[in-house]
């Protein structure tokens, strides 16, 4: 079954009445009525779309890559199609961060606006935040244990704790074993591909039955508790992220389909709108994953080798629009604080949201929580985070959508080039026989 126009358009639907109810209500948020059906019907919809895409998520990327690497079919293909990937993701993140910052340079969102370092927001943030949340932990995780922690010491606590990297770390193993034993384990590759069989069915069922009503309740949600008030005021960083977005997907994937798969962008666009659409909904590149996989697969036409390998592994290393945020972001709140940053510390800004996008989840929000760790290393106030925490859910969602987006196109790309590769490989074989 493919994921068909249709369905593309309920879900383009609901996300449109989604934007305009909860932008109706949202002037309204803070009485009784709004909060209540905010909280009773828009908030329960949407989790419950939510969870049931992320109840999917474990099993999909744990089946789906050992049956890709399975099918790759040997561990030499698979190096270098995960060197191929690394090299993709590391390139476009890359150029994601400096078309933001370079962008942010030229429009100076945050040149004569340093009174927002004094407000409120930023010392609550310090607070509940940088000294005693979350984000305080996650600033010290380092470079070394983000590399160690790929490998799982526990392979249920790592599916219980949906710590993806560990999780694909594992796949993978079985995957390899799986090809090294081929001959004893033909009922296990064919229980691996019913068990596929059976998590798309149910993936293609939600997206069928509640895609559409389920993007309504989280968009309208968002939208609602939007606060369009705070936007007015950040309005120059807000549209500076989403230009830094909207160039980076027209020209960087707009090039690698066309140029380097030799497809059409507005085809990809179009056929790839349905994952797209629910990553904006969800703000989650993993809970989008089961879906993302589908319509890739499906609409895209890649390879399942390829696209099980490198969507679940771009779903949380591969963050080019969390990348554009922070870039912008850092350069907003050096201006904000009346600093210039050198070309030493775009660079360490560069490195460090790529190093920090490895092993961080897809999940809403956590592109702010890596921000501290880019601000805290070229020498900024990561409090600073509190003055666009408010704003940030709305970015959050076109963020996401460009984050698969470049996992998709990256897809398209590798397929292509395992296409060319197969036809010269016939051709050779063709002309051995001959
Ligand atoms: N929500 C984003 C994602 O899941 C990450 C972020 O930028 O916060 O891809």
């Amino acid at each position: 079954m493919k994921v068909g126009n249709r369905m593309t358009l309920y879900i383009v639907i609901g996300l449109i009445l989604g934007i305009a109810v909860g932008s109706i209500l949202s002037p309204m948020a803070d009485q009784g009525w709004v909060q209540w059906i905010d909280q009773y019907i828009f908030n329960v919809i949407g989790q419950l779309f939510l969870n049931m895409i992320f109840m999917m998520v474990v099993p999909i990327v744990f089946i789906s890559i050992v049956l890709g690497v399975y099918n790759v079919g040997d561990p030499k293909t698979l190096g270098s199609l995960g060197i191929k990937t690394l090299g993709f993701y590391l390139v476009t993140t890359s150029i994601a961060i400096t078309i933001a910052m370079t962008l942010a340079n030229i429009l100076d969102p945050g040149v004569g606006q340093s009174d927002l370092l004094d407000s409120e927001e930023v010392s609550e943030y310090r607070t509940s935040e940088l000294e005693g949340g979350e984000t305080g932990q996650a600033i010290e995780q380092t470079v070394d244990q983000t590399i160690i922690n790929i490998i799982p010491t526990n392979v249920l606590n790592a599916m219980a704790t949906d710590n993806m990297l560990q999780v694909i770390a594992f796949a993978v193993f079985i995957g390899i074993a799986m090809i090294s034993v081929k001959d004893k384990v033909g009922g296990l590759v064919k229980l691996f591909e019913q068990a596929n069989e059976v998590v798309m069915w149910i993936v293609m069922a939600i997206m069928k039955y509640f895609a559409a009503i389920g993007a309504f309740g989280l968009v309208a949600t968002a939208f609602t508790q939007a606060g369009f008030d705070a936007i007015q005021q950040l309005g120059m960083y807000f549209i500076c992220v989403l230009l830094a977005l909207f160039i980076h997907m027209a020209i960087v994937y707009g090039s690698m389909v066309q140029f380097m798969a030799k497809k059409s962008f507005v085809w990809f666009i179009k056929n790839f709108a349905p994952a797209m659409g629910v990553a904006f909904s969800t703000s989650s590149s993993s809970a989008v994953l089961p879906i993302s996989l589908e319509t890739a697969q499906k609409n895209l036409k890649v390879r399942k080798g390829i696209s099980s390998f490198v969507q679940p592994l771009g779903a949380t290393i591969n963050m080019d629009g969390t990348a554009i945020m922070q870039g912008v972001a850092t350069v907003f709140i050096a201006q904000l604080s009346g600093v210039d940053l050198t070309i030493m510390q775009m660079v360490t800004v560069v490195i460090i949201a790529t190093v920090a996008s490895i092993g961080t989840a897809g999940v809403p929000g956590v592109g702010l929580v890596m921000l501290a760790m880019v601000l805290t290393a070229v020498g900024l106030d990561p409090a600073a985070i509190g003055i666009i925490i408010g704003i940030d859910r709305l970015l959050d969602m076109t963020r996401t959508m460009t984050n698969i987006t470049g996992d998709a196109a990256i897809a398209v790309v590798l397929d292509h080039q395992q296409d060319v590769k197969e036809e010269r490989q016939a051709a050779k074989n063709g002309g051995a026989k001959a």
